[in-house]
């Protein structure tokens, strides 16, 4: 248990009670009388003379005396005395009596109140009952009072408790004001069952008629009409609680009353409705008779056992029962009423009262429908008021609104059909079944065209996902095949390490341009396959129908009679795949694993070897070897720049290959040609190593590149960097709704210090502030940390160095660079921006 409800088990100390102390008020419901005030158009600064009946401690005294005109005349009176207030005469005494009256005329002379107020509370705490009687007695008594002491046109403000006399009250001030009005101020709690009545424009009768303020003629009890025990016996499963508490002179709540009392009743259905039991006495003659009717069976027994149990059928039986009894004893003829009671309804009777009673319930069911409809609507208004709503939420209100049709989105959502839905465009086909059952089937094949740009969107991510990982595993693997290389010695040059190795392993190869061309994709993406059958195809099946007939006849030559498939195998592509097909622009490397034990076999092959790239290019940092592409056109576009080794799209070379062969700048077989270079077939035999290496190193071929394919792939590389990842997306999403709700959240708070008129202009401003400050705190800022450099007077030292305060850190030489050129790049990297 909190501490502030240890201290008290209300909750009283709530924000009225601090606002009461800081304002220097005796009670929080000071705040009452100001919010009533506030409410009913600022009576209390019209007021020159001004009564409070029941004033101790005095804090609506308090109120007056800070909000009347100055000068003006505040009257107070209690029973229990006050602390004196200034500018206002305080008095004690009780106010249902004589005395009371006499001094309040002392102290009022010839004046006349404009405003009566009395929040008296009985000092009792007898009961519930006997206190709101008192309470409603003490606010007659402060009418009283009020109407001898208020102006024409004055008002009169009393507290009064929710009891039956309310409405009783409440017509006698109608009776003598004009306008009469209850209200409960916030400030007034809700489990209090005060609530204040603001009497306005007091009619100031000439003649009063004594009755109306007369105790026992307003409380008189009216003598209460017959209650409805029909419809507890005939709707007993409606239960109406009585808030009231007991009824008069009966104390109990439990009653009991003999089966045969009931049996002679006039109005047995009253009797059903208020006894708990009906009880049987054996020795009783008359039980003897009625008890061997066929009626009174087991059930019947037990029924009358508890009588506030049973259901319509039960007291049904009852009632019968009853009949059969009066008449066996003869008291048959008074049961006409009873008899009119429980006569069943005839057919068209209980059709009606059926079709009723479904009009009825439709009817209900259509208002209860019209306001769920209207607080969606308000709901989403002022969701979008507070900027909450995006376009998205709208459709999953109007998702709700749409529960019962017959396109439900809630039940396409169960489905797992929304999620299609949602992506649009897709081609919706019927098929034979679906047809026959109505049935919509959505074609998971439809061309990948047809999809959204959000499918698109979540494609394309899981594609450069599954790239990363490929690219990943197949660094991974590069890297260890190149150190194992390097581990066997860097310069054996001659192992065959499978067609994608190549491109890590450049050493290998001077720069030749191969080109690969293909029957179908599928071979493309599987260079080895391709190889493999090529080479059968070679050896002997050359009539395959695979091959193309261009193939075959360059294959027929008898140049490549002697030639050993695994020697074919490395230079497979520029003869022997030149078919009619297109060149396509991506390659994917070749399972490695395989080349690996392929190359084994023949070492001194892997000097030749190459790839399935579409072109393959070098380092262009060489010098004295001039390109092949030098005409005038293509050796402006030639960079001097550093080439990426690998080249796919994802290359400017590649790029600008793939624009020019788009553009039908070349074709297919410039791009054979270009691959029968100087570059291409170099005799490695007997060659120094100093001079192979360099070769290797510098005459390699320059591919040209243009300005559109660099901005083009930079414009590529941005929308694939700019596009935030999903769950970026969702966390910048998240914290913005967290910061809106702050916002809001301060804004509401805002409000309420901006409507609170007990604060003044100041007070407001700085409270606003304080929570303004509190949404812009800034995160703290590290502290710094000054570096020392273990050199000099500081080498070796131990400990704080002098003359150092706060955070530091020792440095050595190298870090100091290391420093240095941090702070540089910083330097410079700001400078650009
Ligand atoms: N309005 C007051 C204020 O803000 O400080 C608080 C009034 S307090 C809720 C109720 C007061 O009614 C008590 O101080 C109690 O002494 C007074 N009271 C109850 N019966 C009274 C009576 N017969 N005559 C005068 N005062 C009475």
């Amino acid at each position: 248990m909190g501490k502030t409800q240890k201290k008290n088990s209300k909750g009283r100390l709530d924000r009225y009670y601090y606002l009461a102390k800081e304002k220097g008020y005796r009670a929080r419901s000071s705040f009452k009388i100001i919010q009533i005030n506030e409410k009913f158009g600022h009576f209390l600064e019209k007021s020159k003379v001004v009564i409070d009946l029941c004033a101790a401690p005095g804090s609506w005294c308090q109120v007056a005396s800070k909000l009347c005109p100055i000068n003006s005349l505040i009257v107070g009176v209690d029973i229990v005395p006050m602390k004196p207030i200034p500018n206002v005469t305080l008095f004690q005494s009780d106010i249902t009596t004589e005395d009371c009256r006499s001094k309040l005329r002392g102290y009022m002379k010839t004046w006349k109140a404009d405003t009566v107020l009395h929040d008296g509370a009985p000092n009792v705490g007898l009961g519930w009952v006997q206190d709101a009687f008192t309470q409603s007695q003490l606010t007659l008594q402060a009418l009283k009072l009020a109407v001898e002491n208020l102006v024409v046109n004055g008002t009169f403000v009393t507290k009064i408790f929710r009891s039956k006399d309310y409405n009783k009250l409440m017509w006698v001030f109608q009776q003598l004001f004009d306008k009469v009005e209850a209200t409960k101020p916030p400030a007034s709690r809700n489990v209090s069952a005060e609530i204040f009545v603001v009497c306005k424009g007091f009619k100031a009768p000439k003649r009063l008629d004594p009755r109306l303020l007369d105790p026992k003629e307003v409380f008189e009890e009216l003598p209460d009409g017959p209650q409805n025990m029909e419809s507890k016996v005939f709707n007993p499963e409606k239960k109406v609680r009585k808030r009231q508490g007991y009824e008069e002179g009966d104390t109990l709540l439990y009653h009991e009353m003999p089966i045969m009392d009931f049996v002679k009743t006039d109005d047995p259905i009253t009797m059903l409705g208020k006894m708990n039991r009906l009880t049987v006495d054996e020795g009783d003659h008359e039980w003897k008779i009625v008890k061997k009717l066929k009626q009174t069976t087991s059930e019947f027994l037990e029924c009358i056992k508890d009588l506030k149990v049973l259901g319509r059928s039960d007291f049904k039986m009852l009632l019968k029962w009853k009949k059969a009894a009066a008449e066996i004893l003869d008291y048959g003829k008074e049961e006409v009423k009873t008899e009119i009671e429980t006569t069943p309804l005839t057919e068209d009777e209980q059709i009606e009262k059926e079709l009723q009673e479904l009009q009825a319930k439709q009817r209900l069911n259509q208002k209860r429908e019209k306001r769920k409809k209207n607080e969606v609507k308000q709901k989403e208004l002022t969701r979008m008021q507070m900027n909450m709503l995006t376009p998205a939420d709208i459709g999953i209100e109007a998702a709700d609104i749409g529960r019962d049709s017959i396109f439900n989105l809630k039940t396409a959502e169960k489905t797992g059909i929304l999620d299609k839905l949602a992506k649009g465009k897709k081609r919706m086909i019927f098929n034979e079944d679906a047809t026959q059952n109505d049935d919509i089937h959505i074609d998971e094949d439809a061309p990948p065209q047809d999809r959204d740009d959000a499918a698109e969107a979540n494609d394309l991510e899981a594609e450069l996902d599954a790239m990363y990982e490929n690219y990943k595993t197949n660094k991974a693997e590069r890297n260890a095949r190149f150190r194992a290389k390097m581990a066997r010695g860097g310069d054996q040059e001659d192992e065959w390490t499978g067609f994608a190795e190549k491109v890590d392993v450049q050493d290998q190869d001077e720069g030749n341009v191969h080109t690969y061309d293909d029957e179908d994709s599928e071979q493309e993406s599987d260079g080895d396959e391709a190889i493999t059958s090529l080479i059968s195809k070679l050896k002997g099946k050359s009539g395959d129908s695979k091959l193309s007939n261009k193939a075959r006849m360059l294959f027929n030559d008898p140049i490549f009679e002697n030639v050993e498939p695994d020697l074919l195998k490395v230079r497979p592509s520029a003869p022997a795949a030149s078919d009619e097909s297109s060149v396509p622009a991506k390659r994917k490397h070749v399972d490695l694993e395989e080349k690996e034990e392929e190359s084994s076999d023949d070492e001194d092959n892997s000097s030749d070897s190459s790839d399935f790239e579409l072109v393959a290019n070098e380092e262009s940092e060489q010098e004295g070897f001039s390109s092949d592409y030098d005409s005038e056109e293509e050796k402006s576009h030639i960079s001097k720049q550093k080439h990426s080794k690998e080249v796919d799209i994802a290359t400017v070379e590649a790029m600008t290959l793939a624009h020019q062969l788009a553009l039908g700048q070349k074709t297919k077989h410039d791009l054979v040609d270009e691959g029968f270079n100087r570059y291409s077939f170099r005799d490695s035999e007997n060659l120094p190593a100093w001079f192979t290496e360099e070769e290797r190193n510098h005459s390699k071929i320059n591919k040209p590149i243009t300005k559109e394919a660099a901005m083009a792939l930079k414009e590529k590389m941005k929308t694939l960097n700019a596009r935030p990842i999903k769950k970026v997306a969702e966390a910048k999403a998240r914290k913005k709704m967290r910061s809106l709700a702050r916002l809001e959240k301060i804004k509401k708070k805002a409000g309420l210090i901006v409507d609170d008129n007990d604060k003044s202009e100041k007070d407001k401003s700085e409270e606003i502030a304080k929570l303004m400050r509190k949404v812009t705190k800034k995160p703290k800022t590290k502290p710094k940390v000054t570096l020392v450099y273990a050199s000099g007077k500081n080498k070796g030292l131990s400990g704080r160095p002098k003359g150092i305060k706060g955070k530091y850190k020792m440095v050595d030489g190298v870090m100091k660079n290391e420093q240095r050129a941090l702070r540089r790049i910083a330097k410079k990297h700001h400078k650009k921006k």
